[in-house]
């Protein structure tokens, strides 16, 4: 095969840490995972040569040894090294390890690949092996946090390597250990911090591959060199290459309306849900039909739809996973009439448009004080431009009484939200609201802060 031949090697940015940090000390640059482009190993394969990755933890006072020659994990041979060299062994506890090998193991959950430490001797397998520094490997790797093969498709019982160079440090061993892995997989450096193929610092700790479609770069974001694309997706290429793993349901639970509540009609079901990978949606059903109603980015809320008669109701949520498994969670409810401004609310709610919602004095309810919309309920967070700033709900403009006593239906972007305006003062002490209709009439309120789509979030 001639017509893949490239040589490309991507250099360490960084440089080994010479002692550990301390508190609140600046971190130094963390030692990276580097690749190698190689030649194309074999033709394309319809199927994966192996569902497994070894990780070679190179015994103490020992080491690995590993010779020159095409990548192959089952004769020690790899294109890396000039010569023949010994990797030193791995100087961290069996806790470290352990931490290691669990976070693989998470790691790789999502996908039908096993990740053992038991070496599977002479069957096809991909290799990490952890131990080392890069030095010991290649003149040219001294500062690297690992190295492996790479040619943008996968290469059969490729070796990969995780330098011993970050101290016990469980989770950049580990998110090294993915990279490294991962670039056998034909995955280049992407530009998301929360993502086992990023070089970027800042994230979480614990890297994920993202079901999201990201850029590529190691320190600014670029378009990618294996798909020609501008992004890559690092779920999607691992899934749609080994399949599926064990499949794991996301978390979901009912936030509001408790259950017991006599709620109204269009009253909002707020839901918190997490996954390992990523929630693909959530759906609303009231009494075990499905509404057709769903959220799909978070914070997720679900206004309950008009028509649910007054009485009881079963309120169930599903959340599905990008895999599709589902998990649920209910609560009952009592549909009464609609609220008025002055009447049918209980508690600290108010009422919005014939539906109560947590009010001034409910952290994150209508009129609190809010910096950015997800500090609020509604996920909406206005300001007026002397600064004043609070969380918001939407409601009829030139309808007053859409909006709880006490607060307007002022103009704000498209449409309208309710604001407080009223109270002759006694109760808005300290919260900071602006006095109100001598504002209100200026015209200024300003949408400071919309939901950006472009931004990332981890799932
Ligand atoms: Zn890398």
């Amino acid at each position: 095969m001639s017509g893949g031949r490239i040589s490309a090697v991507l250099v360490a940015l960084a440089t080994v840490l010479a002692t550990r940090s301390v508190a609140h000390a600046q971190l130094t640059e963390r030692p990276q995972p580097v690749l190698r482009r190689v030649p194309i190993q074999t033709p394309p394969q319809a199927v994966v040569s192996s569902r497994l990755i070894y990780m070679r933890r190179c015994p103490a006072g020992i080491g690995c040894v590993i010779r020159p020659g095409n990548e192959d994990s089952r004769a020690d041979t790899s294109s890396i090294p000039n010569s023949q060299v010994t990797l030193t062994g791995f100087k961290q506890s069996d806790e470290i390890w352990q931490q290691v090998m669990t976070c693989m193991r998470a790691t790789y959950a999502p996908f039908n690949i096993g990740i053992t430490d038991v070496d599977p001797g002479n069957v096809p397998h991909f290799e990490n092996i952890v131990g080392g520094r890069g030095s010991e490997l290649s003149s040219d790797l001294a500062n690297a946090g690992g190295v492996a093969p790479f040619t943008c498709d996968e290469i059969p019982n490729a070796i990969t390597f995780t330098f011993d160079v970050y101290g016990p440090d469980a989770d950049a061993l580990c998110w090294t250990a993915a990279q490294e892995t991962a670039h056998a997989f034909g995955l280049e450096h992407e530009y998301n911090a929360a993502d086992p193929l990023t070089y970027l610092q800042g994230g979480p700790s614990m890297k994920r591959f993202q079901a999201t479609d990201s850029p590529c770069g190691e320190f600014t974001e670029t378009t990618c060199s294996c798909t020609g694309q501008a992004t890559q997706n690092t779920y999607k290429h691992i899934v749609d290459m080994f399949g599926p793993g064990a499949p794991t349901a996301p978390t979901v639970s009912i936030q509001s309306p408790s259950s017991g509540k006599e709620v109204q009609p269009t009253f909002i079901v707020r839901i918190n849900a997490m996954d390992d990978v990523a929630i693909d949606r959530i759906e609303l059903w009231i009494d075990g039909v499905n509404t057709g109603l769903t959220a799909k980015m978070p914070p997720y809320r679900i206004a309950a739809p008009a028509d649910v008669a007054q009485g009881p109701h079963t309120i169930e949520v599903k959340a599905f996973d990008v895999q599709g498994t589902p998990a649920t969670a209910t609560t009952d409810v009592t549909v009464g009439p609609p609220c008025t401004a002055s009447n049918g609310c209980s508690g600290g709610d108010v009422c919005v448009i014939g539906v109560c919602v947590p009010g001034p004095d409910t952290p994150g309810g209508l009129g609190s004080f809010c910096t950015g919309n997800t500090e609020c309920l509604s996920n909406n967070c206005i300001g007026d431009d002397m600064g004043n700033k609070a969380c918001v709900e939407s409601c009829e403009l030139g309808n007053d009484s859409s909006c709880p006593e006490e607060f307007s239906c002022i103009a704000a972007g498209a449409g309208g939200v309710c604001w407080q305006t009223g109270g002759g003062g006694c109760c808005d002490a300290g919260r900071g609201h602006p006095a109100g209709p001598a504002l209100l009439s200026l015209g200024v309120l300003l949408v400071v802060s919309r939901r950006g789509s472009r931004r990332r979030r981890r799932p």
